[in-house]
């Protein structure tokens, strides 16, 4: 047997045949043309021809596959119409008089280097996409045809690295796993692995070489290993995990359409997180029954400029649509601190986690935030939607939102432009300021959302962006449970309801005590929707009164 490690992208067992995926290169030589016009015109047809190929790769993916993985192909077709890559094309065509496919081969070569080198790993990873565009436009020159992967069994792919159009022609029932030696977290293998819900691993340190064809495998995401010719033991101990894992994934499915009530027939509301539009794919595939936290500030991040009011109306226009009447809860921007973009010209802070950020930005630069919030009413009129603000530490804070809100509806009342009029309004507590203030925030807004991520950071005092500080962090720090519990107590003595969008509304081992805390809503990652309804459907609503009174105490802690 022999072991290779791995960095395992998707969890899972898979078990079967290793196929080593062959990529047929070949090397481009340049020579001299003379009618350098007609090779002009030979590169500018095969460019098309590209386009339309990738067209169709576009759809079937979206078919296959879906957006998320889609959406490569309509970069791909961007890079084709990129007129930097034309003219460099163009250029060493004319100026060296060489054929076209040389000057293709040249310039994706360079344009692939400069992405290799930009300090970004998504970036970098772009680079696979220029030469696959490159390589598709000589093939055409060439009047190539590609090779078919031809696997008649499910097998485990093997690869230096998968382009994405090599990816969107497998069939996909016959792919078991994806190992690569190159690739990231961020690479199209990644990408499509989770998409499909098999394990892969990337930079795996294994010699490729076609004597491992057809040798029987395992590849242990969990684990980030790959097992070559498996022991007997290790086999039968590895297809009891894979079964085991599978019935868990059956059970969890069935649990879709299902209602979030526990046994003794307390309902509690279990929403999704999103950060934009493509997440809506997995929350319906979760069945989540609303949205407790969008991040639009993402809608910013994605940017390269202020997103304009009528670019925000229509993507929160789409998630409100898309969810058909079920919840969204759509945040303003939350940008400052991790996270940063240059248009903003933020200045640089010494602390920028207790710095300018989020709703402190907003009450400065409130023309942004004006925008932001006509964006959001005008969407409220194609759904349920509600508005939530973060970083709440003060009264103040949330009278000055209220007043901007009161302020953009008489204008959009006086445009004739539809909204909710009472839409409802809600603040992340999420500062340990708002948390002991609670009674009184309470009175002005219509719920709270507690985002423990912040919330645990700055009770702790604990940056959550420095993984040196794990040993200190306790997530089930009693401080920590203590204020969500007081928070949940203010809020239903004033009337209004209280949700945890941070990661620990999660954490299974919780799920009790917030159920007996009278927790009203949890909104967590799409994945972990039908896990926390599993859990939810197992117990008793007064099951975790015990547990509350000794996590106070800090029965749970480290
Ligand atoms: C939180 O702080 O818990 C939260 C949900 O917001 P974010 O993680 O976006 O800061
Ligand atoms: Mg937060």
């Amino acid at each position: 047997m022999i072991v290779y490690r791995g960095k395992s992208v998707f969890g899972g067992i898979a078990i079967g045949a290793i196929q080593i995926f062959e990529k047929n290169r070949q090397k481009i030589i340049g020579y001299k043309v003379t009618d350098l016009e007609a090779e002009v015109k030979r590169f500018d047809r095969a460019r098309k021809k590209a386009k339309e190929q990738v067209w169709e790769l576009y759809e079937k993916a979206l078919r296959e596959v879906g957006e998320e993985s889609a959406a490569i192909f309509e970069v791909h077709h961007m890079l084709m119409d990129d007129t930097d890559y034309i003219q460099s094309v163009l250029t060493i065509i004319i100026e060296q008089e060489v054929n076209a496919e040389y000057g293709v081969a040249l310039t994706g070569e360079r344009y692939a280097q400069m992405f290799e080198d930009i300090d970004d790993a998504y970036l970098r990873e772009r680079a696979a996409d220029i030469r696959d565009v490159s390589e598709r436009i000589i093939d055409i020159l060439l009047e190539y045809e590609r090779p078919k992967i031809d696997n008649s069994e499910p097998v485990i792919l093997m690869a230096n690295d998968f382009a994405p159009s090599e990816t969107v022609m497998l069939d996909k029932e016959k792919v078991l796993s994806f190992v690569t030696v190159e690739g990231s977290a961020n690479s199209h293998t990644a990408i499509l692995a989770r998409t499909m819900n098999i394990p892969a691993l990337v930079q795996t340190e294994i010699e490729l070489d076609d004597a491992l064809n057809g040798r029987m495998a395992i590849v242990d995401g969990f684990e980030g290993v790959l097992y070559i010719d498996p022991t007997p033991e290790l086999l039968a101990k590895k297809q009891e995990e894979a079964e085991r894992e599978r019935r868990k994934q059956a059970l969890l499915k069935q649990l879709r359409g299902k209602e979030n009530i526990t046994l003794d027939g307390r309902k509690i509301n279990v929403y999704a997180n999103i950060g934009n539009l493509k997440d809506l794919a997995l929350v319906r595939e979760n069945d989540a029954q609303g949205i407790g936290l969008f991040r639009s500030e993402f809608l910013y991040l994605e940017s390269e400029d202020f997103p304009t009011e009528e670019e925000q109306f229509q993507a929160y226009r789409a998630v409100a649509e898309a969810m058909e009447g079920k919840k969204v809860i759509i945040r303003t921007m939350d940008l400052g601190a991790d996270k940063q973009t240059d248009y903003f010209r933020l200045e640089k802070e010494d602390n920028p986690a207790l710095g300018f950020r989020a709703i402190r930005i907003c009450l400065t630069r409130q023309e942004l935030f004006r925008t932001q919030i006509r964006a959001i009413l005008r969407a409220s009129a194609c759904g349920n939607v509600s508005m939530m603000y973060p970083m709440i530490v003060s009264l103040k804070e949330i009278r000055m939102i209220l007043q901007i809100v009161e302020e953009v509806k008489a204008e959009l009342r006086r445009e004739n432009i539809p909204f909710q009029q009472d839409i409802e309004q809600g603040i992340m507590i999420e500062t340990p300021a708002a948390a002991m203030i609670s009674d009184l925030l309470a009175k002005e807004v219509d719920f709270f959302s507690i985002g423990t991520n912040d919330l645990s950071q700055y009770t702790m005092a604990i940056d959550r962006q420095n993984a040196q500080l794990d040993e200190f962090f306790d997530p089930h720090h009693p401080a920590i449970l203590r204020m969500i519990q007081l928070v949940a107590e203010k809020a239903h003595q004033n009337g209004i309801w209280v949700g945890i969008c941070g990661e620990l509304g999660a954490d299974l081992e919780l799920t009790p005590a917030f159920l007996a805390m009278g927790i009203d809503e949890l909104s967590v990652s799409p994945g972990r929707v039908l896990p926390l309804r599993k859990r939810i459907r197992e117990i008793r609503a007064d099951q975790g009164r015990e547990d509350l009174e000794r996590l106070k105490e800090g029965a749970f802690g480290r």
